[in-house]
């Protein structure tokens, strides 16, 4: 059953979206728009927009948008009715009727909780005599009980259905395991079985501290080394980084980011509480969105070999795009973290911290270990490889210092060095330049609506919809003036737009899109929100008549079009008749 519209209206009323929003981003005054950065996209100058009056958010880089719940709805991670509760709470109103929960949002909630006992489940088992080649690893491993109950791990023991058992009596269902991705069913015989056996569990938790899912480790030799559980509706791997909960409570600035678990358990264990790994993926662009989100410095500190190597180069970039400080951490004499630590202490790690390189120090480091620079001819690539490292570098004072050291270490002088990297930029400035023309063709198509399903067909009419919906909502009473049915727009989503809002001024209620409700998808209130943020309308009744002709030409247009043959025949017919 749907929320009534009072209630909505109520919500949205009592948290306005200027203080709400304002809990997550920082937002200054622009005219009657307050701005901020973006906190759905990484970006280093501000496009995210606030428009208290509308009760509106839009982001003209990334487009999403929408009003206070769906505001809370993207930024909590939170289903409709999850978000109207989150907001009544904070409003100190009364939740929404219990038993109105919408059915994904309790399915959410069931397999939470069946995660959170599962964990306690295999924590328990970890006690359990045949828990002994578990404890024997953690003990080989060097983890402490501290650290064990801190990270809550646990052991799912060598059976069949030992989880499902336990689970199952607890009242979940067997269906409910399989979507938690805690089960798995076989093929033929369909019975359904434990997905982890004879592992060592970590409980993978999101930074609001609930389990979402599990990494096992074998306790041998045997593969895979780490299986995670798979993607559910609770869990989405490319967008949570384990220990992330703990590492946003660090004191420190930075966090350090490590490839897997046990790097990051004994990094905490050994007092670097601000350590986190995705979770058997490469970073993503959700992660750097969501790291960014809490520090604006990343140590990376992945494997010695040569994939950790290669991750570092990729996720370099990423980072940087997104504004972020990032040094880059070697481990020498061990091939990861966990490994150093035990070999070489805590001291000696903090001092490997310290000694981090930038991107570009990082860049001419891999070069200088890779060309072998007693030969010409390696002397040569090494220069020109470092060429385009140094050139790709921002500030003037960074280049000037890295060509010099690496025109000493090619045994060329600093002069010729520092002109092959000025034609270098140049070539680079160029490549931006066709670069910005192409964005310049874009905007362009920038009319059209980003969501392919959203494309309009009559751009003409569809601008003119546009228009008389804003000066709409700005001024409901034009209500009166307007007579144009829904099926006379062009654009389904602005007619329906059109409709809402009409029914919203006849029920006298405040006209716009932040109570609309379930009615509208996120992306089509993105796109409204989007429309009503644009500006350069001229403001009068001129203005309100033009558009409205508009729409009435296209709509007949449109009407003539679809006639039939028989229409068209007597329609000819018609016309012959009156010329005789
Ligand atoms: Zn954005």
């Amino acid at each position: 059953m749907p929320l009534s519209p009072s209630y909505l209206d109520e919500i949205v009323a009592r948290n306005p979206i200027e203080d709400v929003v304002s809990q997550y981003v920082t937002l200054t005054r622009r005219s009657s728009n307050l701005f901020g950065l973006c906190p759905f996209h990484s970006e280093k100058t501000p496009s995210f927009s606030v428009a208290p009056e509308k009760g509106i958010y839009y982001c003209f880089g990334c487009h999403k948008g929408g009003g206070v719940i769906n505001f809370i709805m993207e930024i909590e991670n939170l289903t409709f009715r999850e978000a109207v509760a989150f907001l009544a709470k904070r409003a100190g109103m009364d939740p929404p009727e219990e038993g109105r929960a919408d059915a994904a949002g309790r399915e959410r909630e069931r397999l939470l909780a069946l995660c959170k006992a599962a964990a306690r489940y295999y924590h328990a088992q970890l006690k359990l005599p045949q828990a002994q080649a578990a404890r024997d690893y953690i003990a080989k491993r060097g983890l402490t009980g501290a650290t064990v109950t801190k990270f809550g791990l646990g052991y799912a023991p060598d059976g069949w259905t030992g989880l499902i058992d336990e689970m199952t009596a607890l009242g979940f269902s067997k269906e409910e395991l399989l979507k938690a991705g805690l089960a798995l069913k076989h093929q033929t015989k369909g019975t359904v079985y434990d997905r982890f056996r004879n592992r060592l569990m970590f409980p993978i938790i999101d930074v609001r501290g609930s389990v979402i899912a599990f990494g096992g480790r074998v306790l041998d030799d045997s593969t895979p080394k780490y299986l995670n559980s798979s993607e559910t509706m609770i869990f989405n791997k490319r967008k949570n980084l384990f220990a992330l909960n703990y590492a946003k409570k660090s004191k420190e600035d930075y966090i350090i980011l490590a490839e897997g678990y046990m790097d990051v358990v004994t990094l905490h264990q050994y007092g670097f509480d601000c350590a986190v790994a995705s979770l058997g993926t490469a970073l993503t662009e959700d992660h750097v969105t969501l790291l960014s989100k809490y520090t604006q410095k990343i140590v990376l500190t992945y494997d010695a070999d040569e994939a950790g190597q290669n991750a570092t180069r990729r996720a370099l970039p990423m980072l940087e795009k997104a504004g972020i400080s990032v040094r880059v951490l070697r481990v020498q004499g061990a091939k990861d973290p966990d490994e150093f630590l035990k070999k070489y202490g805590p001291d000696a790690f903090r001092s490997l911290l310290d000694k981090s390189e930038n991107q570009a120090e990082y860049f001419l480091g891999a070069l200088l270990r890779k060309y072998d620079l007693t030969a010409d001819d390696q002397k040569v690539a090494f220069a020109k490889e470092a060429t385009q490292v140094i050139a790709s570098l921002p500030n003037a004072v960074e280049r000037d210092v890295y060509s010099r050291r690496a025109a000493e270490a090619a045994g060329i002088s600093a002069d010729a060095m520092m002109a092959e990297i000025d034609r270098a930029r140049k070539r680079l400035s160029r490549t931006r330049q066709k670069a910005q023309e192409r964005t310049d063709t874009a905007v362009a198509m920038m009319h059209q609506p980003k969501e392919r399903g959203l494309r309009y067909d009559d751009l003409r009419a569809a601008m003119a919809e546009e228009g008389l919906l804003r000066q709409l909502v700005r001024e409901p009473e034009l209500f009166g003036r307007v007579d144009l049915k829904e099926a006379e727009f062009s654009a389904p989503i602005l007619g329906r737009a059109y409709t809402a809002f009409r029914l919203q001024y006849e029920e006298g209620r405040p006209v716009g899109v932040s109570s609309l409700g379930e009615a509208f998808t996120s992306a089509e209130l993105a796109h409204l929100s989007g429309v009503l943020q644009k500006s350069g309308d001229l403001v009068n009744d001129r203005a309100l008549d033009d558009y409205i002709r508009i729409i009435r030409e296209s709509a007949k247009k449109r009407e003539n079009t679809g006639q039939s043959v028989e229409d068209r025949l007597r329609a000819a017919a018609d016309r012959a008749n009156r010329k005789t």
